[in-house]
């Protein structure tokens, strides 16, 4: 199996290109995706200030170093979760790799900043840690970007999340989360700031494949709470499906992207947006649901 690229001999083959790189073309390959993604949908350009959002796996790892190669202006956030061990040692990786490489860091504490706690939500609201978690890092994304003068904000999702969101969004219709399933959220108010996904066509195995042959650590496990999720499921099935028939999940995000999307825009426009009555950051409602948490934990710790 020879490189594609340099005729010597192939380390990784990417049956999905019908292509094999040898280690040096596979990083030119990787980060030549990533800029293609970037420019392609316009994320950002060297004079924005982009907040990445790094949780210590190796994808947001790939994500963050692959930004400061290519000369990204990128600060890194990290949201300590208080989800056990596991937050430790995420928070360990991610402020290692920062020191080391003498990279700007934020630091957030859900417990420690808000007095917030995933569990005692999911107990009170009767929701499940997942929902409480996303609803915490969402909104903290967001401020921290707003209040920090950011153009964007940038997340480590990969091809296999993209496309098992996408299946499950299918499965059951979800007509406004298909509206909003892209790589670029584009700010639909002067208070929420741009998400994007530089890394949404590179697989899970790439973003493995970049990290080791970088040598930059990363945390090896999942949270706990991903186990038995339902994008578990459907990454499986996927797996399966492009074991078959590589590029499976490559034409199923594109075609979406490309021909389907359109479809659902008018979905998204309809809701309405307002400022929270107590933060001041978006929401639907008249009081978003961070402040909600963070007033039912303090009135749980009070009484
Ligand atoms: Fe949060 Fe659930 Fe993801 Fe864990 S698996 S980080 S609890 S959303
Ligand atoms: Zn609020």
């Amino acid at each position: 199996m020879k490189c594609v690229r340099c005729k010597q001999k192939a380390k990784i083959l990417l049956k999905r290109h019908n292509a094999a790189f040898c280690n040096e073309c596979f990083l030119y390959y990787y980060r030549n995706q990533v800029t293609k993604n970037i420019r392609k949908y316009k994320m950002f350009d060297k004079k924005d200030k982009i907040l990445a959002v790094i949780s210590g796996g190796k994808d947001s790892m790939a994500l963050w170093d692959v930004l400061v190669k290519e000369g990204y202006n990128v600060v890194a956030m990290y949201i300590n979760l208080g989800i056990g061990e596991y937050s430790n040692r995420s928070q360990k990786v991610v402020e290692s790799f920062a020191s080391k490489n003498n990279l700007p860091l934020i630091v957030k504490d859900i417990k420690k900043e808000f007095g917030l706690d995933i569990y005692k939500l999911s107990k009170t609201l009767k929701r499940s840690p997942c929902s409480i978690c996303g609803s915490i890092k969402r909104y903290l994304f967001n401020k921290v970007a707003y209040d920090g003068g950011f153009s964007a904000v940038a997340t480590g999702h990969n091809l296999d999340d993209e496309a098992a969101t996408l299946l499950g969004n299918v499965l059951s219709w979800e007509e406004g989360y298909l509206a909003r399933q892209a790589p670029v959220l584009p700010q639909t108010h002067p208070k929420l700031i741009k998400k994007v996904k530089p890394l949404y066509s590179l697989t899970e195995r790439e973003n493995l494949y970049y990290v080791l042959l970088n040598k930059i650590e990363f945390l090896h496990e999942e949270c706990p709470h991903s186990v038995g999720a339902r994008s578990i499921l459907f990454k499986e099935v996927l797996n399966k499906l492009e074991e078959e028939s590589p590029g499976t999940k490559q034409r199923f995000l594109n075609g979406f992207l490309e021909k389907g999307r359109r479809h659902f825009q008018d979905v998204s426009e309809k809701l309405e947006l307002r400022e929270c009555k107590t933060c001041g950051q978006v929401t639907t409602t008249e009081e978003c649901s961070f402040c909600r948490f963070v007033k039912i934990c303090n009135h749980q710790q009070e009484t």
